[in-house]
Protein backbone atom coordinates (compact mmCIF):
# COMPACT_ATOMS: atom_id res chain seq x y z
CA UNK A 1 0.00 0.00 0.00
CA UNK A 2 1.59 3.39 -1.13
CA UNK A 3 0.03 5.95 1.44
CA UNK A 4 1.08 9.59 1.11
CA UNK A 5 3.37 10.81 3.88
CA UNK A 6 1.69 12.91 6.77
CA UNK A 7 3.66 14.70 8.92
CA UNK A 8 2.65 16.24 12.16
CA UNK A 9 5.05 18.67 13.74
CA UNK A 10 4.55 19.60 17.28
CA UNK A 11 6.11 22.65 18.00
CA UNK A 12 6.18 24.32 14.67
CA UNK A 13 7.04 27.97 15.59
CA UNK A 14 10.05 26.51 17.40
CA UNK A 15 13.57 26.56 16.47
CA UNK A 16 13.79 23.88 14.78
CA UNK A 17 10.23 23.30 14.34
CA UNK A 18 10.13 25.98 11.99
CA UNK A 19 13.04 24.63 9.71
CA UNK A 20 10.90 20.95 9.35
CA UNK A 21 7.88 23.36 8.56
CA UNK A 22 9.87 24.15 5.01
CA UNK A 23 11.85 21.57 4.92
CA UNK A 24 9.22 18.93 4.79
CA UNK A 25 7.04 21.70 2.44
CA UNK A 26 9.67 21.24 -0.39
CA UNK A 27 8.67 19.19 -3.13
CA UNK A 28 12.06 16.97 -3.14
CA UNK A 29 12.07 16.52 0.04
CA UNK A 30 12.63 12.58 0.49
CA UNK A 31 9.40 11.01 1.61
CA UNK A 32 7.25 13.56 -0.19
CA UNK A 33 5.14 15.13 -0.82
CA UNK A 34 4.49 15.51 2.49
CA UNK A 35 1.24 16.93 3.87
CA UNK A 36 2.13 18.33 7.09
CA UNK A 37 0.65 19.96 9.85
CA UNK A 38 1.96 21.65 12.74
CA UNK A 39 0.98 22.05 16.41
CA UNK A 40 2.08 24.78 18.97
CA UNK A 41 0.73 26.75 21.52
CA UNK A 42 -0.22 30.21 19.84
CA UNK A 43 -1.89 31.77 16.91
CA UNK A 44 0.09 31.67 14.18
CA UNK A 45 2.82 34.03 13.74
CA UNK A 46 3.25 36.37 10.31
CA UNK A 47 6.72 34.54 9.96
CA UNK A 48 5.57 31.18 9.99
CA UNK A 49 2.87 31.54 7.46
CA UNK A 50 5.21 31.16 3.74
CA UNK A 51 5.21 27.23 4.63
CA UNK A 52 2.07 25.50 3.42
CA UNK A 53 1.14 23.85 6.68
CA UNK A 54 -1.79 22.89 8.28
CA UNK A 55 -1.65 25.02 11.55
CA UNK A 56 -2.92 23.48 14.12
CA UNK A 57 -3.29 26.25 17.64
CA UNK A 58 -3.38 23.69 20.73
CA UNK A 59 -2.34 23.64 24.28
CA UNK A 60 -1.00 20.04 24.15
CA UNK A 61 -0.30 19.95 28.14
CA UNK A 62 -4.08 20.56 28.37
CA UNK A 63 -5.41 16.64 27.45
CA UNK A 64 -9.04 17.99 26.57
CA UNK A 65 -7.47 20.65 23.72
CA UNK A 66 -5.32 17.66 22.55
CA UNK A 67 -8.91 15.39 22.22
CA UNK A 68 -10.28 17.87 20.71
CA UNK A 69 -7.91 19.04 17.98
CA UNK A 70 -5.31 16.04 17.95
CA UNK A 71 -7.66 13.43 17.40
CA UNK A 72 -9.45 14.41 14.57
CA UNK A 73 -5.99 14.16 12.56
CA UNK A 74 -6.66 10.78 10.97
CA UNK A 75 -4.60 10.72 8.86
CA UNK A 76 -1.34 11.18 10.24
CA UNK A 77 2.07 9.00 9.41
CA UNK A 78 4.73 11.04 11.08
CA UNK A 79 5.28 12.59 14.24
CA UNK A 80 8.18 15.00 14.45
CA UNK A 81 8.18 15.88 18.77
CA UNK A 82 10.40 19.11 18.82
CA UNK A 83 8.95 20.75 21.42
CA UNK A 84 9.29 21.73 25.42
CA UNK A 85 8.25 23.94 27.95
CA UNK A 86 10.72 25.31 31.10
CA UNK A 87 9.83 25.04 34.84
CA UNK A 88 11.47 26.16 37.32
CA UNK A 89 12.77 22.55 38.64
CA UNK A 90 13.60 19.42 36.42
CA UNK A 91 10.93 16.95 38.82
CA UNK A 92 8.66 20.00 37.16
CA UNK A 93 10.32 19.58 33.75
CA UNK A 94 9.54 15.92 34.15
CA UNK A 95 6.16 16.01 35.05
CA UNK A 96 5.18 18.66 32.75
CA UNK A 97 7.06 17.31 29.85
CA UNK A 98 6.45 14.15 29.80
CA UNK A 99 2.44 14.37 29.73
CA UNK A 100 2.61 16.45 27.10
CA UNK A 101 4.44 14.20 25.05
CA UNK A 102 2.02 11.34 26.38
CA UNK A 103 -0.99 13.40 25.46
CA UNK A 104 0.37 13.50 21.99
CA UNK A 105 1.29 10.15 21.41
CA UNK A 106 -1.99 9.27 23.33
CA UNK A 107 -4.62 10.73 20.79
CA UNK A 108 -2.69 9.87 17.48
CA UNK A 109 -2.06 6.16 18.48
CA UNK A 110 -5.85 5.67 19.28
CA UNK A 111 -7.21 7.91 16.48
CA UNK A 112 -4.39 7.25 13.78
CA UNK A 113 -4.42 4.28 12.16
CA UNK A 114 -1.44 4.49 9.87
CA UNK A 115 0.91 6.39 12.38
CA UNK A 116 3.84 4.49 12.19
CA UNK A 117 7.05 6.74 13.26
CA UNK A 118 7.94 8.80 16.07
CA UNK A 119 10.80 11.61 15.82
CA UNK A 120 12.11 12.89 19.16
CA UNK A 121 14.19 15.41 19.63
CA UNK A 122 16.09 16.17 23.00
CA UNK A 123 19.46 17.49 23.24
CA UNK A 124 23.60 16.86 24.78
CA UNK A 125 22.14 17.30 28.29
CA UNK A 126 21.44 13.74 27.91
CA UNK A 127 25.15 12.93 28.33
CA UNK A 128 25.54 15.63 31.03
CA UNK A 129 22.58 16.47 32.81
CA UNK A 130 20.16 18.89 33.80
CA UNK A 131 21.18 22.68 33.86
CA UNK A 132 20.14 22.89 37.27
CA UNK A 133 22.80 19.96 37.93
CA UNK A 134 25.48 21.20 35.79
CA UNK A 135 28.68 20.84 37.59
CA UNK A 136 26.95 19.33 40.81
CA UNK A 137 26.67 15.57 39.88
CA UNK A 138 29.20 12.96 37.76
CA UNK A 139 28.56 13.97 34.01
CA UNK A 140 30.23 11.79 31.18
CA UNK A 141 32.63 13.37 29.71
CA UNK A 142 32.89 14.75 26.25
CA UNK A 143 33.07 13.71 23.16
CA UNK A 144 30.06 12.15 23.26
CA UNK A 145 29.23 9.12 22.03
CA UNK A 146 25.50 7.65 21.67
CA UNK A 147 26.59 4.88 23.58
CA UNK A 148 27.28 6.37 27.11
CA UNK A 149 25.51 5.50 29.81
CA UNK A 150 22.56 7.54 31.49
CA UNK A 151 23.97 10.17 34.17
CA UNK A 152 22.50 9.60 37.67
CA UNK A 153 20.35 12.41 38.00
CA UNK A 154 16.27 13.01 36.85
CA UNK A 155 16.27 14.34 33.22
CA UNK A 156 12.92 14.81 31.35
CA UNK A 157 14.68 13.59 28.54
CA UNK A 158 15.10 10.44 29.77
CA UNK A 159 11.33 9.96 30.97
CA UNK A 160 10.24 11.14 26.90
CA UNK A 161 12.58 8.32 25.71
CA UNK A 162 10.92 5.97 28.35
CA UNK A 163 7.33 6.91 27.08
CA UNK A 164 8.65 6.76 23.28
CA UNK A 165 9.97 3.31 23.97
CA UNK A 166 6.70 1.97 25.95
CA UNK A 167 4.33 3.55 22.84
CA UNK A 168 6.70 1.57 20.62
CA UNK A 169 6.04 -1.70 22.12
CA UNK A 170 1.86 -0.72 22.58
CA UNK A 171 1.44 -0.52 18.40
CA UNK A 172 2.72 -2.76 16.32
CA UNK A 173 5.39 -1.37 13.69
CA UNK A 174 5.64 1.96 15.34
CA UNK A 175 9.23 3.08 14.71
CA UNK A 176 11.09 5.58 16.61
CA UNK A 177 14.39 8.06 16.22
CA UNK A 178 15.33 10.32 18.38
CA UNK A 179 18.22 12.91 18.17
CA UNK A 180 20.80 14.35 20.10
CA UNK A 181 21.63 18.11 19.38
CA UNK A 182 24.12 20.79 20.64
CA UNK A 183 22.84 24.79 20.97
CA UNK A 184 21.00 25.26 17.82
CA UNK A 185 21.99 27.89 15.60
CA UNK A 186 18.09 28.45 13.89
CA UNK A 187 15.31 31.26 13.94
CA UNK A 188 12.58 31.78 15.66
CA UNK A 189 11.19 34.38 17.68
CA UNK A 190 8.92 32.23 20.32
CA UNK A 191 11.72 29.97 20.95
CA UNK A 192 12.89 29.35 24.71
CA UNK A 193 16.43 28.51 23.73
CA UNK A 194 17.49 30.63 20.60
CA UNK A 195 21.07 31.64 21.04
CA UNK A 196 21.71 33.67 17.68
CA UNK A 197 18.25 35.50 17.79
CA UNK A 198 19.55 36.40 21.75
CA UNK A 199 22.96 37.16 20.64
CA UNK A 200 21.46 39.71 17.90
CA UNK A 201 19.60 41.95 20.27
CA UNK A 202 22.08 42.20 22.29
CA UNK A 203 24.53 43.29 19.80
CA UNK A 204 21.52 45.67 18.67
CA UNK A 205 21.53 46.94 21.62
CA UNK A 206 25.40 47.51 22.51
CA UNK A 207 25.20 49.35 19.04
CA UNK A 208 22.48 51.76 20.08
CA UNK A 209 23.87 53.06 23.35
CA UNK A 210 27.40 53.39 21.32
CA UNK A 211 29.03 50.71 24.26
CA UNK A 212 31.58 47.56 23.76
CA UNK A 213 30.38 44.57 22.37
CA UNK A 214 31.87 42.32 25.15
CA UNK A 215 31.98 38.86 25.28
CA UNK A 216 29.54 37.74 27.61
CA UNK A 217 31.04 34.83 28.75
CA UNK A 218 34.30 33.27 30.33
CA UNK A 219 37.56 33.00 28.99
CA UNK A 220 37.43 28.95 28.49
CA UNK A 221 34.35 29.62 26.50
CA UNK A 222 36.04 32.53 24.43
CA UNK A 223 39.03 30.33 23.64
CA UNK A 224 37.96 26.60 23.71
CA UNK A 225 36.76 24.67 20.69
CA UNK A 226 33.12 24.76 20.49
CA UNK A 227 29.94 23.14 18.30
CA UNK A 228 26.61 23.58 17.44
CA UNK A 229 23.53 22.39 15.50
CA UNK A 230 22.48 24.05 12.66
CA UNK A 231 18.35 23.93 12.74
CA UNK A 232 17.80 22.69 9.21
CA UNK A 233 20.57 20.09 9.41
CA UNK A 234 18.56 18.83 12.16
CA UNK A 235 15.59 19.21 10.01
CA UNK A 236 17.28 17.08 7.53
CA UNK A 237 18.08 14.22 9.80
CA UNK A 238 15.22 14.05 11.89
CA UNK A 239 13.48 13.12 7.78
CA UNK A 240 16.43 10.67 7.41
CA UNK A 241 15.45 8.85 10.45
CA UNK A 242 11.56 8.96 8.99
CA UNK A 243 12.77 7.52 5.47
CA UNK A 244 15.69 5.41 5.95
CA UNK A 245 15.61 2.22 7.38
CA UNK A 246 19.03 2.33 8.56
CA UNK A 247 17.74 5.36 11.54
CA UNK A 248 15.46 3.06 12.51
CA UNK A 249 14.74 2.84 16.31
CA UNK A 250 18.14 4.17 17.00
CA UNK A 251 19.36 7.70 18.38
CA UNK A 252 21.88 9.77 16.76
CA UNK A 253 23.40 13.06 17.70
CA UNK A 254 23.74 15.87 15.68
CA UNK A 255 25.70 18.68 15.16
CA UNK A 256 27.35 20.35 12.24
CA UNK A 257 30.13 18.49 11.84
CA UNK A 258 33.15 20.71 12.12
CA UNK A 259 34.62 22.88 15.62
CA UNK A 260 34.49 26.89 15.61
CA UNK A 261 35.79 29.52 18.45
CA UNK A 262 33.69 32.21 20.02
CA UNK A 263 36.54 34.29 19.44
CA UNK A 264 36.22 34.05 15.92
CA UNK A 265 32.17 33.78 15.67
CA UNK A 266 32.43 37.16 17.81
CA UNK A 267 34.14 39.32 15.14
CA UNK A 268 31.39 38.14 12.22
CA UNK A 269 28.87 39.19 15.03
CA UNK A 270 30.31 42.78 15.51
CA UNK A 271 30.78 43.12 11.89
CA UNK A 272 27.48 42.17 10.97
CA UNK A 273 26.25 44.90 13.26
CA UNK A 274 28.71 47.58 12.57
CA UNK A 275 30.32 47.39 15.69
CA UNK A 276 34.31 48.53 15.95
CA UNK A 277 35.25 47.52 19.29
CA UNK A 278 34.24 44.15 20.19
CA UNK A 279 35.53 41.25 22.85
CA UNK A 280 36.83 39.90 25.82
CA UNK A 281 37.40 42.20 28.96
CA UNK A 282 40.20 40.53 31.51
CA UNK A 283 39.24 40.12 34.45
CA UNK A 284 35.83 40.30 35.38
CA UNK A 285 32.98 38.36 34.63
CA UNK A 286 29.67 39.73 33.04
CA UNK A 287 26.10 37.94 32.83
CA UNK A 288 23.39 38.99 30.68
CA UNK A 289 20.85 38.19 32.79
CA UNK A 290 21.76 40.56 35.00
CA UNK A 291 23.00 43.16 32.12
CA UNK A 292 20.23 43.14 30.19
CA UNK A 293 17.52 43.50 33.09
CA UNK A 294 16.48 46.65 32.81
CA UNK A 295 16.85 47.38 29.24
CA UNK A 296 12.94 46.58 27.95
CA UNK A 297 12.51 50.38 27.65
CA UNK A 298 15.66 50.69 25.27
CA UNK A 299 14.50 47.59 23.38
CA UNK A 300 11.02 49.05 22.74
CA UNK A 301 12.81 52.40 21.55
CA UNK A 302 15.08 50.64 18.94
CA UNK A 303 11.81 48.73 17.49
CA UNK A 304 10.30 51.58 17.02
CA UNK A 305 12.99 53.84 15.44
CA UNK A 306 13.59 50.43 13.27
CA UNK A 307 10.16 49.78 12.20
CA UNK A 308 10.92 45.93 13.57
CA UNK A 309 8.16 43.37 14.25
CA UNK A 310 6.82 44.48 17.44
CA UNK A 311 8.51 41.78 20.26
CA UNK A 312 9.52 41.81 23.99
CA UNK A 313 12.63 41.89 25.27
CA UNK A 314 11.42 39.15 27.48
CA UNK A 315 10.53 36.80 24.31
CA UNK A 316 13.71 37.83 21.84
CA UNK A 317 16.57 38.08 24.56
CA UNK A 318 17.13 34.09 26.57
CA UNK A 319 19.75 35.48 28.48
CA UNK A 320 19.72 32.80 30.89
CA UNK A 321 20.64 30.48 28.17
CA UNK A 322 23.46 32.34 26.46
CA UNK A 323 25.22 32.82 30.49
CA UNK A 324 25.07 28.60 30.34
CA UNK A 325 26.43 28.30 27.15
CA UNK A 326 28.81 30.71 26.95
CA UNK A 327 29.99 29.67 30.25
CA UNK A 328 30.65 26.25 28.93
CA UNK A 329 33.77 24.60 27.80
CA UNK A 330 34.62 22.24 25.10
CA UNK A 331 31.60 20.50 24.91
CA UNK A 332 31.73 18.16 22.04
CA UNK A 333 29.75 15.68 20.84
CA UNK A 334 31.01 12.49 18.27
CA UNK A 335 28.90 12.38 14.69
CA UNK A 336 30.70 8.75 13.79
CA UNK A 337 27.12 6.90 14.64
CA UNK A 338 25.53 9.16 11.80
CA UNK A 339 27.76 8.65 9.20
CA UNK A 340 28.09 4.90 9.52
CA UNK A 341 24.40 4.80 9.59
CA UNK A 342 24.22 6.85 6.22
CA UNK A 343 23.48 10.42 7.41
CA UNK A 344 26.25 12.15 5.68
CA UNK A 345 24.83 15.92 6.50
CA UNK A 346 26.70 18.82 7.80
CA UNK A 347 27.52 22.58 8.19
CA UNK A 348 30.24 24.92 8.42
CA UNK A 349 29.08 26.41 11.12
CA UNK A 350 30.60 30.14 10.35
CA UNK A 351 27.94 30.33 6.96
CA UNK A 352 25.56 28.88 9.57
CA UNK A 353 25.83 31.77 12.35
CA UNK A 354 25.63 34.21 9.33
CA UNK A 355 22.89 32.37 7.65
CA UNK A 356 20.93 32.99 10.85
CA UNK A 357 21.97 36.30 11.65
CA UNK A 358 20.95 37.47 7.69
CA UNK A 359 17.57 35.37 8.69
CA UNK A 360 16.61 37.28 11.69
CA UNK A 361 17.20 40.89 10.11
CA UNK A 362 15.48 39.69 7.00
CA UNK A 363 12.44 39.33 9.12
CA UNK A 364 12.84 42.41 11.15
CA UNK A 365 13.49 41.16 14.52
CA UNK A 366 16.59 43.17 15.15
CA UNK A 367 17.96 46.19 12.85
P1 LIG B 1 11.53 25.79 21.05
O1 LIG B 1 11.51 26.40 22.41
O2 LIG B 1 12.31 26.49 20.00
O3 LIG B 1 10.04 25.61 20.52
C1 LIG B 1 9.06 24.99 21.28
C2 LIG B 1 7.81 24.80 20.44
O4 LIG B 1 6.90 24.03 21.22
C3 LIG B 1 7.10 26.09 20.06
O5 LIG B 1 6.50 25.95 18.78
C4 LIG B 1 5.99 26.18 21.10
O6 LIG B 1 4.81 26.83 20.64
C5 LIG B 1 5.67 24.71 21.29
N1 LIG B 1 5.05 24.48 22.59
C6 LIG B 1 5.57 24.71 23.83
N2 LIG B 1 4.66 24.40 24.78
C7 LIG B 1 3.54 23.98 24.12
C8 LIG B 1 2.24 23.56 24.53
N3 LIG B 1 1.91 23.48 25.82
N4 LIG B 1 1.34 23.25 23.57
C9 LIG B 1 1.66 23.32 22.25
N5 LIG B 1 2.87 23.70 21.80
C10 LIG B 1 3.79 24.03 22.73
O7 LIG B 1 12.00 24.25 21.14
P2 LIG B 1 13.43 23.60 20.84
O8 LIG B 1 14.51 24.48 21.38
O9 LIG B 1 13.49 23.12 19.44
O10 LIG B 1 13.34 22.36 21.83
C11 LIG B 1 12.96 21.06 21.45
C12 LIG B 1 13.92 20.10 22.17
O11 LIG B 1 15.26 20.40 21.72
C13 LIG B 1 13.93 20.31 23.70
O12 LIG B 1 14.02 19.07 24.33
C14 LIG B 1 15.22 21.09 23.93
O13 LIG B 1 15.75 20.88 25.23
C15 LIG B 1 16.11 20.50 22.85
N6 LIG B 1 17.32 21.30 22.52
C16 LIG B 1 17.22 22.62 22.20
C17 LIG B 1 18.40 23.35 21.95
C18 LIG B 1 18.37 24.82 21.57
O14 LIG B 1 19.46 25.43 21.42
N7 LIG B 1 17.20 25.43 21.38
C19 LIG B 1 19.65 22.71 22.02
C20 LIG B 1 19.70 21.35 22.31
C21 LIG B 1 18.53 20.65 22.57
Amino acid sequence: QNLQNVALIIGVTGIVGNSLAEILSLQNTPGGPWKVYGVARRNRPAWNTNHPVHYVQCDISNPNDVALKLSPLTDVTHIFYVSWTSKSTEAQNIEVNGSMFRNVLNALISNAPNLRHVSLQTGVKHYVGPFELFGKIKANEPPFTEDLPRVNAPNFYYTQEDILFEMAQKKEGLTWFINRPQVIFGFSPYSLMNLIGTLCVYAAICKHEGVLLRFPGTKAAWECYSAASDANLIADQHVWGAVDARARNEAFNVSNGDVFRWKHLWKVLAEKFGIEEYGFVEGSSLRLSDLMKDKGGVWDEIVKKNNLQATKLEDVGDWWFADIILGMEAVLDNMNKAKEHGFLGFRDSKKSFINWIERTKAYKIVP
